[in-house]
């Protein structure tokens, strides 16, 4: 694809950044410094994600109830099946809605356990599907779903894979994030082929900026993504340069996003992993400015 160049990009973009519930006091200022800094950016929300087996519960509500009660950015609640009844986990949704949490990011989630296949709760929703079409009964939630470029791990192939998020989207998602990927090339041809199988939503790219490829090839060996050997290359020889290997991270999933933007993406989905700079460093080469320089330009 011709990608235009940053220096020509008008900042017509949309994001959103994904944070996860901190366990310590440090933790939770680390969040905090992130939120504050990446809020001014105006995103189109923040997301909590939601610990395997219900573990951060309260934690995620606490962090979603604090950026609803003090932020105007609207913030989405990660929610899954795991370990937990149906009547459990409608019951965390009537809380988020009494907190003024108007949109959920609904999934299964992963077995508690590394390597297990994931077996529902005896009461519980089987699959997201079934979890968007139970919050659907409880309040008019917006619903972000999760979609897979390089096909799930559980899926027998590409098609049931498109069956499933059809599934989702018919149930009463309004969009789907995808897992993070490498390839540009691949959100393209999956993208494509979410529009041949008639599936009517948009596919937000999750975009997870990488300095630490290691720690991303365990993670990703789990959620089906593949990381590229050209990824290994040029983060070769820089273990000790970590202010090397941030602005390398930085090049790389600046590279890919704008190829995204060349395709078309407007939308971009940033896991954050709870640090600011990489993903601020990015949306700033995408265009996007604060909203008090944005209007001081303006004016
Ligand atoms: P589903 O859409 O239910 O699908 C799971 C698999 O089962 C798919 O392969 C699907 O094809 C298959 N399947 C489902 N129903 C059927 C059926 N009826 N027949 C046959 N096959 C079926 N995990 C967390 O624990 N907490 C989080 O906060 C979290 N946030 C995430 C955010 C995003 C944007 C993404 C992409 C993933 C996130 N995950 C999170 C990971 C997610 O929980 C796992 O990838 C999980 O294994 C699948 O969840 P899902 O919602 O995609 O499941």
């Amino acid at each position: 694809l011709d990608a235009p160049l940053f220096a020509d990009l008008a900042g017509d973009c949309q994001v959103s950044f994904e944070f996860f519930p901190p366990k310590t006091e440090k933790m939770e200022e680390t969040l905090w410094n992130a939120i504050e800094t990446l809020a001014p950016l105006n995103p189109r929300f923040v997301s909590v994600t939601y610990g395997a087996g219900g573990s951060t519960r309260e934690r995620t509500h606490a962090t979603v109830a604090r950026i609803t009660r003090e932020t105007s950015i609207p913030a989405a609640a990660h929610l899954t099946c795991v370990d937990a009844s149906r009547d459990e986990i409608l019951e965390v949704a009537r809380e988020y809605w009494a907190a003024g949490v108007r949109h959920i990011v609904a999934l299964r989630g992963d077995p508690p356990r590394m390597g297990e296949k994931f077996v529902a709760h005896p009461d519980g929703f089987e699959n997201a599907a079934a979890l968007v079409a139970g919050l659907k009964s409880v309040a008019p939630f917006e619903i972000s779903v999760a979609a897979y470029p390089e096909c799930h791990p559980d899926s027998a192939d590409l098609v049931a894979d498109l069956d499933n998020l059809k599934r989702k989207i018919d149930a009463g998602a309004n969009r789907a994030i995808s897992q993070f990927f490498f390839s540009p090339e691949a959100f393209f041809r999956f993208r494509d082929a979410v529009e041949k199988a008639g599936i009517d939503a948009e596919i937000v790219p999750g975009i997870l900026p990488v300095s630490n490829v290691a720690q991303t090839r365990k993670f990703a060996g789990m959620c089906g993504a593949a990381i590229p050997p050209w990824m290994d290359r040029l983060f070769e020889g820089l273990d000790d340069h970590p202010a090397a290997r941030q602005l390398v991270a930085a090049t790389i999933a600046a590279e890919m996003c704008r190829k995204l933007y060349a395709g078309g993406v407007r939308h971009f989905h940033f896991y954050t992993l709870n640090r600011a700079e990489l993903s601020y460093a990015i949306c700033h080469l995408l265009g996007l400015r604060p909203e008090q320089v944005a209007a001081e330009r303006a004016a």
